[in-house]
């Protein structure tokens, strides 16, 4: 049987971020609305052309955004809340994105364990009628370029009901949206495809047993509409469910080959004879081109289970960004070795080919068998680093005392002690000096001597304004994990792997591609600077291992738990470095610690016991005397709060304005008894807060904790805010805590 290429969608900001350009003129006033349609279907027309010339045969189509999927899909139904139903068009949509003045917007959250963020629906009663004409309207299109082999992508009922906030009874909102999904398959019908992707993600989580029936009836009732369907899942394995969701009444079924356990259920359970079965082994969410060997053997297994397959990569290659080959500066062996989504087209067409007994296919594979030797030539294992991991012991996890009796050493603080996040304003003239540095135009001195007078500012500035504990104001870093990874060997940086974080927010995320050490210094200098001009105390600023992993394509070659402890020796030796420069206090921030949870419950423990001890190990090098802190912004932390107490931070500072004390009351329910600093107000307002409205959230904290236990700051840092912001709102943040200073004086 003749083995078939599939995609199951691709990234969508285009190869120059071409649509974060159109939007952002869009907003501004500068285009009009025609002008960024054209450029999301300009960026579609390209994407189309790119699949089928690589040879890909069912190429998936109807993924692109103006911004979020999630939110086509949810306007396509008219699942339109109440407080957008007055607005239309373009600006009801990005009223519903980006929210409008007086009409907050839909809620964003993570897209299940990627970085990518989604809208998340909100399905009430009021349900408005649906519009399918826009998606219709792309399939024709695609039907122009590419005949039979496009593929409509829908988004699963059942996982968007899964992913949205609920406002009626699960039954009435599953027959409202299976009736809703068949007049949609109806109408692609209409346009004769050969098949559809319906894509229902939400089949890897750990509780689909609970939705059997509703997944049962709603396929039964989908199928009989006649569209042959590709049921498609990604981003981990069935589990349990595997046996009841290979019956389901579709006609292809898409598996996730590169995680979880999927591989492990066909053998035991076998595979329907009557379904084509999707090969998800090409990996969407990493940079690394395929291990020949390796692959080729899983496919053969695969094969001996279900010879009619296709080929496809394990979920939409928006993961990955558009092409290795415009990289100019990395060095060849590594970058031979990346794969982007344009490799992960031409692996997905070698792969069938090669399983189709192409000749050319076996040479192929060589060339990436020689790329692979290579590159281990290129990137050697680090001998110290791996010696000094065997030698660690438990003593290296521990501070040298418990809590309690540390925290008599450390420094003394008036009730209320004030601090901030760490940075500062990244104005315009800061952004600029790195550019200039980097174009030559000025000299390395002239740039530090430049990011030195912007510490001066920020010190006196914090000095005037009252603050307890300072920061310097990370002026001299672009973002957090780049700043620390390009001072680390191990670490690579592309200058156009952009992925879209969501609407128009790209990232590129650093390429963790060796073992990580520490080459030098990396925050002494700037730690130094600030300390020496202020009698209060500076904190050293770290950016914690769990967050440069998560927020990094790793490797595939160790275990993440390795790398992470290898940048945790790194960070050990930073803090080592900032006590012997004088630090009294270094605050190891790690924001992007709950968003590595895996997706299922059962998996949790394994991640956040090297979490943990990642963040042990660069911590527990510190004396008794340093207080070492931690920052965190993902609310919610119920179901990790005695994780969180492992890490025996001393301080512990979270996000927390936007959850109505939400979090604090976590911790508090918890016990928890080090010290917390809930904050006090939303950095991503520009609304300045007042001084009683902190005070009165202040007051929230001394009901539930000790007084003891309590730090003022905001809810993150303050880089995206202008001056005219920060200045005002820490003045006001100063005085709620020196009124609360009072009131406990006062005995009131
Ligand atoms: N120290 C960092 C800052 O203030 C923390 C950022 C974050 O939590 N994402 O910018
Ligand atoms: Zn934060």
């Amino acid at each position: 049987m003749k083995t078939q290429t599939a995609t199951l969608g691709y990234p969508r900001i285009g190869k120059k971020r071409e649509l974060k350009k159109a939007l952002e003129a869009f907003w501004s006033g500068q285009s009009d609305e025609s002008t960024l349609k054209r450029v999301v279907e300009d960026i579609e027309i390209a994407n189309w052309k790119k699949q089928l010339e690589t040879g890909i045969d069912l190429i998936g189509v109807g993924d692109a955004s103006l911004y979020d999927h999630v939110l086509d899909w949810t306007i396509r139904l008219g699942l339109i809340p109440e407080r957008f139903i007055n607005l239309s068009g373009s600006e009801q949509y990005f009223a519903m994105a980006r929210g409008q003045e007086g009409i907050p917007a839909l809620e964003m959250t993570k897209w299940f364990d990627t970085n990518y963020h989604y809208l998340v629906p909100e399905i009430g009663s009021n349900w408005q009628p649906h519009n399918f004409d826009d998606f219709l309207g792309t399939i024709s299109r695609a039907q122009a370029i590419l005949g039979k082999q496009t593929v409509p992508i829908i988004l699963g009922p059942l996982t968007l009901l899964r992913l949205s906030r609920l406002e009626i009874n699960i039954n009435e909102a599953v027959s409202g949206l299976v009736q809703k999904y068949s007049l949609l398959l109806e109408e692609v019908k209409k346009l004769g495809v050969v098949e559809v992707q319906i894509h229902e993600p939400a089949l890897v989580l750990g509780d689909t047993m609970n939705f059997k029936a509703l997944y049962e009836s709603t396929y039964q009732t989908l199928a009989a509409v006649g569209v042959p369907i590709n049921l498609v899942t990604y981003f981990d394995d069935l589990g349990d469910n595997y046996p009841w969701v290979v019956q389901l009444p579709v006609a292809s079924l898409s598996l996730d080959f590169t995680r979880g356990e999927n591989l492990k259920l066909l053998k035991l359970h076998g595979f329907p004879t009557d379904k084509r079965l999707g090969v998800g082994i090409v990996d969407a969410r990493n940079i690394w081109q395929i291990q020949p060997e390796a692959t080729i053997s899983t496919l053969k297994e695969i094969q001996s289970f279900a010879p009619d397959l296709t080929i496809q990569p394990s979920a939409s290659l928006q993961f990955v960004p558009y092409d290795a080959k415009t990289e100019t500066k990395l060095p060849q062996p590594l970058l031979q070795v990346l794969s982007f989504a344009q490799q992960k087209l031409e692996e997905v067409k070698l792969l069938a080919d090669s399983l189709n007994g192409i000749a050319s296919a076996g040479d192929r594979l060589e060339v990436i068998r020689n790329q692979w030797q290579a590159f281990q030539e290129f990137s050697p294992v680090n001998q110290e680093v791996k010696k000094r991991l065997e030698n660690l012991t438990s003593q290296d996890l521990e501070r040298p005392l418990p809590y309690e009796q540390r925290q008599k050493l450390q420094p003394l603080l008036p009730p209320f002690p004030t601090t901030t996040i760490g940075s500062f304003p990244q104005t315009s003239e800061v952004r600029q000096l790195r550019v200039k540095l980097k174009q030559g135009q000025i000299t390395q001195a002239e740039y530090e001597k430049a990011i030195d007078a912007e510490i001066a500012k920020c010190i006196q500035f914090q000095e005037e304004a009252g603050l307890d504990v300072l920061v310097h104001g990370e002026f001299e870093r672009t973002d957090m994990v780049e700043f620390f990874g390009q001072q680390l060997s191990g670490f690579a940086f592309t200058e156009s792997g952009w992925v879209q974080s969501y609407g128009s927010r790209c990232v590129r995320p650093p390429i963790i591609y060796g073992d990580v050490a520490r080459t030098k210094p990396m925050t002494i200098r700037e730690f130094q600077v600030a300390q020496s001009l202020t009698d209060k105390i500076v904190k050293g600023m770290l950016t914690g291992p769990v967050t440069m992993i998560n927020w990094s394509f790793t490797r595939t070659d160790i275990p993440r738990r390795e790398q992470a402890m290898q940048i945790a020796l790194a960070l050990r030796d930073e803090v080592a470095d900032l006590e012997a420069a004088g630090a009294k206090m270094v605050q190891i921030d790690e924001p992007a610690l709950r968003e590595g949870l895996p997706l299922k419950p059962e998996r949790w423990h394994e991640y956040l016991s090297w979490a943990v001890d990642a963040f042990r190990l660069a911590a527990g090098i510190a004396k008794p005397e340093t207080q070492i802190h931690t920052h965190m912004c993902y609310s919610e932390f119920g179901d990790i709060i005695e994780h969180i107490e492992a890490l025996d931070a001393d301080v512990l500072s979270i996000e927390n304005s936007r959850s109505n004390n939400q979090t604090l009351f976590e911790i508090t329910d918890a016990g928890y008894k080090h010290q917390v600093g809930n904050g006090v107000y939303d950095v991503h307002s520009q609304v300045i807060p007042t001084t009683e409205q902190m005070v009165e959230q202040l007051k929230t904290g001394v009901a539930n904790l000790p007084v003891e236990q309590i730090w003022v700051n905001p809810d993150c840092g303050l880089k995206t805010r202008r001056w005219e912001e920060v200045i005002p709102s820490l003045k006001n943040m100063v005085e709620a805590a020196r009124r609360l200073r009072e009131e406990i004086t006062s005995g009131k």
